[in-house]
C-alpha cells in the first residue's frame, strides 16, 4: 500500500474502485496525512468499518477521549467500501463451534448480539444522519438442486436445535420461493429476515464524515508500518497512545511481524446497469431481501436502491505470500463466471449489461474464527477475521472495543469471541498450496452435485477444514 498517487489520481483512482466508490455522494479528496509525530489517548490503524464503527462509539461514550485514525490510503479503500452490502447476522464461525469454545449459552449469546448488531447498523446510520439505502428485507437462500435442497431443510433443522424458531429462519417451498426471487430450477429456499441490503461505500464514507465532525482526528494516506506498545509507527511520525488498536484486515501483513495473522483472500463482484420496473416484476426481490444459494463456493448478490443487481463470489485464487494488489481485483476469468451464473439463475438478464466489475480483499484466520481482544499489558486491541462476514461484525466489534478500551464489563465484553486467539497461518508455500486447494475444492464439489444431483464427497471431505 504506497501513497505514491497524486491527489487528483488518488481521486480518480478511488472513484473508479466500484460501483459503490462511484456512485457515493463524495469527492474522494483525501484528508491530510499525519504531519509528524503526536500522543493521543487511542490510535487505531485502519479506517475501515472495524475501525470507524470503534472510533464512533468511543467518541460518543467519552467525548473528551484525544482519538486518532490513521489510514493508508482513504477511508473505505478496503473490504468496507466494496463488498456486497449485506448487513447479515452471519457470524464468521458455526454456532458449534463457538460452543465447542464456551458452551451453548455462549454460542446462542453470540447469534443474538449479531441480530441485535443488524438493527443496530441500520439506527446507528440513521443517527448519525447517513442514507446508507438500508433495506431490511432479509435474506433469501434458495436450493437449486437435491443436494442444495438437502442442506437448505439441515440448516434449518440445525437452526432449530439451538433454539431458532420460524421468526428467525425458515423453509419455503418452491412456490413461495419463486414468489420473493423467481430463479431458475428453484426447489426450496431458507428464509431469514437478519438482513439488511446496505450501500457500503455511502455507510463507510458517511462514519469517517461522523467521527470527524465528532472530534476524531483522521489522517489519510499515512500507511502505519509497524505498531508496539503505546505506538503506532508511520513513514511521517509516531503517534503515542495508551491504547492501539489494529483495524487492518485483509491488509494486516502489511504490519511488521503480523504477515501470519490473517490472509487476504478475494471476492470479486459484477454489477448491471439499472434494470427495466417490468424484469423486477419478474424476478421479484420487492423488498430488496439478498440472495444466494445453498452451492459451496459462495456467491451473493442484492437489488440495489437504483435497481441493478449487484453480484459477488469467490473463486479468485489466493495469492502467493499473501500479496494484494490492484490487478488482483479484477479477474476475467471470475466476472465472466460471475455473468453466467447470473444469467443461469435470471436468463430475462441475458441481454442487461455488466457496466462494473471490482474485488477486494476479506480477511481470514488460521481457524476461520473472528475475533475482537486487548491485551491489557500492551494495551494493543484489536478485531477482524471476518472473512466475508464483516459488515455488521464490526459494528459489534467497535461497540465491543469501545467497552473494552472504557475497562467496562458489559454484555459484549463477555461475549465468546472476546480474547480469542487464532494461530499464525503455515509459512509459505504450505499456505498458498492449502488454501487454493481449498477453493478449488469446492468449485469441483459445486460442478459434482451439479452433474449428479447428489451430495458431493469432496465437500464432505473440505468443508471441515474451512469452516
Ligand atoms: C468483495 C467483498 C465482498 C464482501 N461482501 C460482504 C457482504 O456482503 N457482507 C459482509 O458482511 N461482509 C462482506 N465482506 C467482508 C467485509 O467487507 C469486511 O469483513 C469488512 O468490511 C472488514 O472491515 P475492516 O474495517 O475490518 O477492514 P477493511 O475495510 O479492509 O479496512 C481496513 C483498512 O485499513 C487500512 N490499512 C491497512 N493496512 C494499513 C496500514 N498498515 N496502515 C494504515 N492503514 C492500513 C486499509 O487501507 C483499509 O482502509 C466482503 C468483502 C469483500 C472484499
Amino acid at each position: 500500500m504506497g501513497c505514491a498517487l497524486s491527489t487528483s489520481t488518488a481521486r480518480s483512482g478511488y472513484r473508479n474502485l466500484s460501483l459503490w466508490h462511484e456512485t457515493a455522494p463524495d469527492d474522494w479528496l483525501p484528508r491530510p496525512a499525519l504531519p509528524g509525530d503526536r500522543d493521543a489517548d487511542v490510535a487505531i490503524v485502519g479506517a475501515g468499518f472495524t475501525g470507524l464503527w470503534t472510533a464512533l462509539y468511543l467518541a460518543r461514550a467519552e467525548p473528551s477521549l484525544r482519538i486518532v485514525v490513521v489510514e493508508a490510503e482513504t477511508a473505505g479503500l478496503g473490504a468496507s467500501g466494496r463488498n456486497g452490502g449485506w448487513a447479515s447476522a452471519l457470524f464468521p464461525a458455526s454456532h458449534a463451534s463457538v460452543a465447542r469454545r464456551s458452551g451453548r449459552e455462549g454460542a446462542i449469546a453470540q447469534h443474538q448480539a449479531m441480530r441485535d448488531s443488524v438493527d443496530e447498523v441500520v439506527r446507528a446510520a440513521e443517527s448519525e444522519g447517513i442514507d446508507a439505502h438500508a433495506a431490511k428485507g432479509g435474506t433469501i437462500s434458495l436450493a437449486r438442486s437435491e443436494a442444495q435442497w438437502a442442506r437448505a431443510r439441515a440448516e434449518v433443522q440445525e437452526a432449530r436445535s439451538w433454539g431458532r424458531g420460524e421468526e428467525q429462519v425458515r423453509l419455503l417451498d418452491t412456490a413461495e420461493a419463486t414468489d420473493v426471487l423467481a430463479a431458475t430450477r428453484v426447489r426450496g429456499a431458507t428464509y431469514t429476515p437478519d438482513c439488511a441490503a446496505i450501500h457500503p461505500a455511502r455507510l463507510v464514507r458517511g462514519l469517517a464524515g461522523a467521527v470527524v465532525r465528532r472530534g476524531v482526528t483522521l489522517y489519510e494516506r499515512t500507511p502505519a508500518t509497524a505498531i508496539a506498545p503505546g505506538r503506532v509507527i508511520t513513514r511521517s511520525g509516531i503517534v503515542r497512545a495508551e491504547h492501539v488498536i489494529r483495524a487492518t484486515e485483509g491488509y494486516t501483513r502489511t504490519l511488521e511481524g503480523l504477515r501470519r495473522r490473517v490472509i487476504p483472500v478475494y471476492s470479486l463482484i459484477i454489477a448491471t446497469e439499472p434494470l427495466p420496473a417490468e424484469l423486477w416484476d419478474r424476478i421479484g426481490l420487492r423488498r430488496r431481501e439478498t440472495f444466494t444459494d445453498h452451492r459451496h463456493l459462495i456467491i451473493y448478490g442484492q437489488r440495489t436502491a437504483d435497481d441493478r443487481f449487484v453480484f459477488g463470489g469467490r473463486g479468485a485464487p489466493y495469492h502467493f505470500g499473501s500479496r494484494i494488489r490492484p490487478a488482483y481485483d479484477r479477474v476475467p476469468r471470475v466476472f465472466e463466471a460471475l455473468r453466467s451464473t447470473l444469467v443461469d439463475l435470471f436468463p430475462m438478464v441475458e441481454n442487461v449489461a455488466v457496466t462494473h466489475r471490482w474485488g477486494g480483499a476479506l480477511g481470514i484466520t488460521r481457524d476461520w474464527t473472528a475475533s475482537v481482544g486487548i491485551d491489557r499489558g500492551s494495551g494493543i486491541a484489536w478485531a477482524g477475521g471476518y472473512v466475508g462476514d464483516g459488515v455488521t461484525t464490526t459494528n459489534l466489534a467497535g461497540r465491543t472495543l469501545a467497552d473494552l478500551v472504557l475497562r467496562r464489563h458489559t454484555e459484549l465484553t463477555r461475549l465468546p469471541w472476546v480474547g480469542h486467539e487464532s494461530r499464525s497461518w503455515e509459512p509459505e508455500p504450505l499456505r498458498w498450496l492449502g488454501v487454493n486447494a481449498g477453493l478449488q475444492a469446492m468449485t469441483w464439489a459445486d460442478r459434482e452435485e451439479a452433474r449428479t444431483g447428489r451430495e458431493s464427497r469432496i465437500a464432505k471431505l473440505v468443508s471441515p477444514l474451512i469452516h
